[in-house]
């Protein structure tokens, strides 16, 4: 099976990176690796709105896409959005092959809270292997204890696990056909 890389966009906690590596071949039956190559975000900054257009990184992301690369996964501490929305945790291609998640505003800081970095890290692995999930060609789940529920504010995404409910489990099978 191809593995998965994690390529870092902007400067990222190497600590994020390495529970992702190890966390997410636990969720999704695929090896994990991180490429040494940085994504540099800025060529998608949106002055007014002081955020990074997520789908434009999403284009930029093909060119790191390489022969043996299952799925490639942007992570970032930089603010994503898309236009129709405020802002956006992540962003997916439907059936891969790249993804983006955003720690920025899964920080408990960000709401004005202590920083809780465990917190941090269980929150950005939900939505790593959510995104993951939408480049699998799996769509929102109704189960909201499954990975694959939307979330548009965190308390959602502590709500559910980092799994795929079995429904999910099962159809992501087929996909790495296992
Ligand atoms: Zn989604
Ligand atoms: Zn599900």
């Amino acid at each position: 099976m191809k593995p998965l890389h994690l390529l870092p966009v902007g400067p990222v906690d190497e600590r994020l990176l390495r529970h992702l590596k190890s966390a997410i071949p636990q969720c999704l039956r695929a090896p994990c690796a991180v490429l040494p190559a940085v994504l540099d975000p800025a060529p998608t900054f949106h002055g007014e709105r002081q955020q990074y257009h997520s789908s434009e990184i999403l284009h930029l992301m093909q060119g790191f896409v390489a022969a043996d690369c299952g799925r490639l996964l942007g992570v970032t501490t930089i603010d994503l959005y898309i236009p129709i929305l405020t802002f956006v945790f992540g962003e997916a291609q439907m059936g891969g092959p790249c993804a983006i998640v955003s720690a920025h505003r899964l920080r408990q800081e960000f709401y004005g809270l202590p920083a809780d970095s465990e917190l941090l890290s269980q929150r950005l692995l939900k939505e790593a292997i959510h995104e993951l999930g939408h480049t699998l060609a799996l769509t929102h789940c109704d189960d909201y204890r499954c990975v694959m529920a939307p979330s548009h504010a965190v308390e959602w995404i502590d709500l559910k696990e980092s799994t795929l409910c079995p429904a999910c489990q099962k159809r992501v099978a087929n996909c790495f056909g296992s």
